[in-house]
């Protein structure tokens, strides 16, 4: 059996992007979470093992711990590309290159609201400083992607000439990033083609999208769309504010949705969901997508119905691919193939299912809800 029906009005992808995964970095900047270097090392193996191709492990300036869990996930030897990010100072830049890492996110900001707030230079200095510190990333083999934070609030000629010169500097990839999460599907769509149509063929654009609207995982596929080579995620969607787009809602969209090939070990989706859901004590709402616990549950009695015959009918693809499970829920809306089926599932036997459906429902009717002990009470009598 297939393990999802395609939507037929879907316009599909002939590209593959790369996931640059950055739980360990965008992620740890949650408000209230910190992972330890071992927990660090930990995730790191767990995104290596899933297919991850590139890992940001850390912002190595921000402390010694810091550092030291980038240069233990460097020194791995994980199949993945190991990245940090680095302000666009050379000092930052030399504690990345201490890490030993592979590339850097080197970021710096020409956006209105940043220059006249937060950046302590002009705008002729902030372009000078960050080129500065471009080249001697360059000219340590490091390779760089390239940002200019809060792009999608920076006016769009700006941004191109300070990329134009980053690309000609050697920045080996640029980064569109929704940094406050802003910007809606078509705008980003559209920022990532006039990037694409004006970048040199080999210089890559990567998206970044946070999830301020709800819209990080539509905003990256937008950006795929439209020509990006490389997908920024965290996993379970955690990062700074409401947090940046999802690994595993981007991960299954590609394929589910965009007919990518296979990008990630599924089977491994929800092993990393929990671990890194317990490293960094943000639990995950029930209606999450993909991970959620409601994500495969019915209850309706027609929903139930159909999905005993093939889940299909009500679900966008199997939930055991990625180790997910699929629940039949008793409760006001259920019907009698509910009740058998959960009675077959306890390994309980009643013919009465009408009977007991009722007493069911006049359980629920008061507001109470059931439980399996509570269907085996009534059954036993
Ligand atoms: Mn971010």
């Amino acid at each position: 059996m297939e393990w999802f029906l395609q939507c037929p009005h879907n316009p599909g992808i002939d590209t593959k992007p790369v996931i640059f995964d950055t739980t360990l970095r965008d992620g740890e900047q949650t408000p209230g979470v910190s992972f330890s270097p071992e927990m660090k090392l930990k995730i790191a193996g767990e995104l290596s093992a899933l297919g991850i191709k590139e890992i940001e492990a850390g912002f190595p300036v921000v402390s010694q711990g810091e550092f030291k869990a980038v240069r233990m996930i460097s020194k791995e030897g994980l199949p993945a590309r190991i990245f940090a990010l680095s302000r666009a100072i050379v000092s930052d830049v030399e504690l990345a290159v201490d890490a030993g890492v592979d590339g850097i996110s080197l970021f710096t900001s020409i956006s209105p609201v940043h220059l006249k707030y937060k950046m302590k230079y002009t705008k002729e200095e902030v372009v000078k400083n960050a080129l500065e510190a471009l080249e001697f990333a360059k000219d340590h083999n490091l390779f760089v992607s390239f940002s200019s934070e809060d792009a999608t609030r920076t006016p769009l000629g700006e941004l191109f000439t300070l990329y134009k010169m980053a690309e000609e500097r050697g920045a080996d990839r640029v980064h569109i990033s929704d940094t406050v999460g802003v910007a809606t599907p078509q705008a980003y769509q559209h920022m990532v083609e006039f990037f694409r149509r004006v970048m040199k063929k080999d210089t890559q654009i990567g998206v970044h999208t946070h999830n301020d609207f709800g819209l990080a995982t539509a905003n990256a596929l937008a950006g795929v769309a439209a020509g990006a080579d490389m997908v920024s995620v965290t996993v379970n969607g955690i990062g700074e504010r409401s947090g940046n787009a999802s690994l595993q809602e981007v991960a299954l969209a590609l394929e589910v949705l965009y007919g990518t090939e296979s990008i990630v070990d599924k089977s491994r989706i929800l092993l990393l969901s929990r671990l890194v859901e317990e490293y960094s004590g943000i639990r995950i709402p029930e209606n999450k997508p993909i991970i959620g616990k409601n994500a495969f549950r019915h209850e309706s009695g027609v929903h139930v119905d159909a999905v005993l015959k093939n889940p299909l009918t009500y679900e966008p693809f199997l939930p055991e691919v990625i180790g997910q499970k699929r629940e039949i829920v008793i409760g006001k809306h259920s019907g009698k193939h509910a009740v058998k089926n959960k009675l077959s599932e306890l390994g309980l036997h009643s013919t009465e299912y009408s009977e007991l459906l009722g007493e069911i429902k006049r359980i629920v009717d008061k507001g109470y809800g059931i439980s399996e002990d509570d269907i085996e009470a009534l059954i036993k009598g």
